[in-house]
């Protein structure tokens, strides 16, 4: 399941379940990146909405590719089962560091670049992120084609050099960098 970071913290009423996972921020990286809770209203409705579409959109139109990419990488975990099964992705905001999006562990944290381009921006970058909790890398390059077997392919970062000749690409305007 997917869990939000923010403040207030909310009270955590699974806390006493064997197994479930509780909050533990990860420490900030020298660049800058952090992993810190959503204060803003406006950028926790972006991450719903995204999370939204991740529910109405990519676990129904495109579940079973999108599942089995998921289920050979080295974790072997389903999107399904990691946006719905019992197992804590803790969702955190990323107001300082240089990327759209980074990922500790089950830790996944968004950044300014992911926020203002928007749910779709953050839905792609959820998908690459949730990915490397997985074990997908970015030296294999599995984390980011995710997206293209996850019904998001206009979002993959290398697809302005696939678009055909002639064909408008389609670019955000807020370039994403996941690492
Ligand atoms: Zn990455």
């Amino acid at each position: 399941m997917l869990r939000i970071n923010m403040v207030p913290q909310t009270r955590d009423t699974s806390l006493n379940s064997l197994g479930e996972r509780r909050l533990v921020t990860p420490a900030s990286l020298a660049d800058g990146t952090s992993w810190t809770a959503f204060a803003d209203e406006k950028h926790l409705q972006v991450v719903r909405d995204a999370i939204d579409l991740l529910a109405s959109r990519v676990l129904t139109k495109h579940q079973s590719s999108c599942d089995a990419f998921f289920k050979q990488m080295p974790g072997r975990r389903s999107l399904s089962d990691i946006v719905n099964g019992s197992r804590k992705y803790w969702i955190h905001h990323d107001p300082t560091g240089p990327d759209a999006g980074a990922t500790a562990g089950m830790d996944v944290t968004l950044g300014t670049k992911a926020l203002r381009g928007g749910k779709w921006a953050v839905l792609a970058t959820l998908i690459h992120e949730l990915a490397h909790t997985n074990g997908a890398t970015d030296e294999k390059g599995d984390a980011e084609d995710a997206l293209n077997h996850c019904g998001m392919s206009d979002h993959h970062l290398n697809a302005n050099n696939r678009k055909p000749a002639g064909k408008p690409a389609a670019r955000k305007s807020v370039a994403q960098t996941r690492r």
